[in-house]
């Protein structure tokens, strides 16, 4: 039987982020960082990479520990 990989993507809206980073020291597969520019609210807003794509570590799998811990429900979760 085959194994279907379990594969995701996020979005982040960088306008209602404050800056926590809770979801980046959640995110498993290290997948968001620090934007060097700041949002209107003048937090500089977590954003979403995958610059290791092709590298399993850097792949997201749509786990939503990212969504699930962000108090201002700034992430969408997208399954493929
Ligand atoms: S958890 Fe939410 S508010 Fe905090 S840095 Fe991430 S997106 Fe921004
Ligand atoms: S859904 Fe999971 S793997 Fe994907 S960015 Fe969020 S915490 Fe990381």
């Amino acid at each position: 039987m085959a194994t279907k990989s379990k594969r995701g993507y996020i979005k982040i809206e960088t306008e209602l982020c404050k800056g926590c980073y809770l979801c980046e020291s959640v995110c498993p597969h290290d997948l968001i960082f620090v934007s060097d520019r700041l949002n209107q609210k003048g937090y500089y807003p977590a954003i979403y990479s995958e610059e290791g794509v092709g590298i399993e570590k850097h792949v997201c799998k749509g786990c939503a520990l990212c969504a699930i811990v962000c108090p201002d429900i700034a992430i969408e979760v997208y399954r493929e």
